[in-house]
């Protein structure tokens, strides 16, 4: 140990890169994207710092070219998580007890890395294999994850100076030991910096991870653990696992072994997740922390007293950036009568006026979707939607994954507040609206708090404030994150820590302090100065 304490300062959120035409960083960008598809590579499991091949395996695709292939990944299964498993025990030994300073100075490294050489590799690397364009993949893969590894640092820096108080002659202290065991992170496919936040969280505070990314995902999940070894990771401490949810999950989930979940993706995975670990709840040598931030439903509630052209900007920024695949995204729209006769036509002219396309030409606003299955999920919901007669599509409605998995932006206007696309969460560039009428405002926020089983993330447009009161007040449990007059997408780490209740998840905030709680168990010191010598109190006394 050290004979100083040591201070990190508090981090600043890294800029956002503009990739204005002709500036050397879109240059440099787009040669990335040609050398990464130019040629294919073979991505191994890393378990215990070693690559490790299995012959299964699946295939990195580019989902706005589903020809091209970027490589192909080896899949895990029952033997290699057994090997995971030790190889986290091993590494355990040593990282559980390294310094603080010693830790976060690792993910320190690995934020300038990112920031600096790795920034192009992970953004080149997530516009491709995730379909994102140049803007979508520089707000997550580079400066969200730059921003959860050096702000994670600076919180586990909080939470360990974090003391007791002591009463006269006593000395009470609190440690903040890693779980015994390994945290499983289990990843989506829609941020590259959340796969990297849902490993490198737990592992700052201390403990040994298993990690399995999505399988549509691999590619970048793969930059990132180069990223680590690089900034100084010891082997063993982060251990890579793609596969299939069940050949990975269910050895992992049934290892006595495991002491927490750091999961995001949709509920009813997670549901199962919760469901295996409550049925062996008794086979562990510690009750798992399980961690979930999972659905959406989120929602654009307008009042007549709105502004029309900033609220058709965040309803179109909000539910078709990124085709609509954020759990954050709008998918659901309040409108008041009187303020959709002002806003119909811009909103479903500038919604027709998006252009689609290949990430790599940098005028395309929306790219595809991910894969086939949910080409295919989206494009039910749509065609059921033409065919209904509770709804009328306004806008978009057409799809093609000739080449790609696109589909057109889409806004369909519901007649009755509960028709399918109002409740169910999508996952896809549609957008529902119910157009209510102006005297029934109170009863609609009624009606929009109630409708889905989701509580993650909500907007209000208002200007007038004792509308945003009451708003504020009748959702207050409908959206973890609420959004005054802004689109309910783009949340900053540090600036708006993010999560929801209800079905959404667990509500432990990515992005804060709270988050890094859940992957510590404190023990708690008690020291005497002046221990008493004699068993007895002075009420013992009769005279
Ligand atoms: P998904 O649930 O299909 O997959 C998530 C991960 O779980 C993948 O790695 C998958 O392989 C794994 N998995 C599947 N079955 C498993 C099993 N039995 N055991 C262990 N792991 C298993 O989700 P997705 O399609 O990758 O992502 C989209 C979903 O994620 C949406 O529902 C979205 O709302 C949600 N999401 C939520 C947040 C949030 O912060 N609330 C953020 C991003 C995405």
């Amino acid at each position: 140990m050290p004979d100083a304490y040591f201070k990190l300062e508090r981090p600043i959120n890294e800029p956002v890169r503009g990739y204005a035409p002709g500036c050397a960083e879109k240059t440099a960008l787009k040669a990335k994207m040609a050398e990464l598809k130019s040629r294919t590579v073979e991505i191994p499991l890393i378990i215990g710092g070693e690559e490790v091949a299995t012959g299964d395996f699946g295939t990195c695709i580019v989902p706005h070219d589903h020809g091209c292939e970027l490589g192909r990944f080896h899949r895990a299964g029952q033997a290699e998580v057994d090997k995971a498993v030790a190889a986290s025990q091993e590494a355990w030994e040593q990282w559980s007890r390294m310094a603080i300073e010693d830790r976060i100075a690792v993910f320190m490294r690995a934020a300038e890395l990112l920031a600096g050489p790795y920034r192009d590799l992970l953004n080149a690397a997530t516009m491709l294999n995730q379909s994102k364009n140049a803007f979508q993949a520089e707000i997550d893969a580079a400066c969200e994850f730059i921003d959860f590894l050096r702000f994670n640092c600076w919180f586990a820096q909080r939470i360990y100076e974090d003391q007791p108080i002591s009463s006269s002659g006593i000395w009470n202290r609190s440690e903040y030991r890693p779980l015994e065991g390994f945290v499983f992170a289990v990843s989506p496919f829609n941020f590259t910096s959340i796969g990297g936040n849902l490993c490198t969280a737990p592992a700052i505070m201390g403990n040994t991870v298993l990690w399995k990314p999505a399988s549509t995902a691999v590619y970048a999940s793969w930059c990132v653990m180069r990223l680590l070894k690089e900034a100084g990771l010891p082997d063993g401490v982060i251990n890579f696992l793609p596969g299939s949810g069940g050949k990975v999950g269910t050895p992992v989930l049934n290892s006595e072994h495991l002491a927490g979940v750091h999961f995001t993706g949709s509920t009813a995975v997670f549901q199962d997740i919760w469901r295996t670990i409550g049925g062996g709840i008794a086979n562990y040598r510690s009750y798992p922390r399980i961690v979930g931030e999972t659905g959406g439903k989120d929602f654009i509630f307008a009042h007549a007293s709105a502004d029309p052209q900033a609220l058709v900007t965040a309803m179109v920024r909000g539910a078709f950036e990124y085709q609509g695949q954020k759990c954050s995204a709008a998918s659901r729209a309040y409108i008041p009568r009187s303020l959709w006769e002002q806003i119909e036509k811009p909103l479903i002219e500038t919604t027709e006026s998006l252009a689609m396309g290949d990430p790599e030409d940098f005028s395309n606003f929306v790219n595809a979707v991910i894969d086939k299955a949910a080409f295919q999920s989206i494009t039910g919901y749509i065609d059921e939607a033409k065919q209904s007669k509770d709804c009328h599509v306004l806008a978009g409605g057409d799809y093609d994954d000739s080449t790609g998995y696109f589909i057109r932006p889409t806004i369909i206007r519901a007649d009755k507040p509960n028709y399918r696309t109002m409740v169910e969460e999508i996952f896809g560039p549609v957008l529902s609206v119910y157009v209510y009428p102006d005297d029934r405002f109170s009863e609609t926020l009624a009606v929009c708090d109630g409708t889905s089983p989701y509580g993650l993330t909500g907007a209000i447009f208002a200007n007038d404030r004792a509308v945003v009161v009451q708003a504020t007040a009748a959702l207050r449990h409908a959206a973890g994150n609420f959004y005054i007059n802004d689109k309910p997408t783009g949340a900053v780490v540090g600036q708006q820590p993010f999560g929801g209740s209800r079905a959404s998840g667990t509500n432990d905030k990515a992005g804060a302090m709270w988050n890094l709680v859940r992957w510590m168990t404190p023990r708690t010191l008690k020291e005497n100065f002046n221990p008493p010598t004699d068993y007895r109190y002075p009420f013992m006394g009769e005279s």
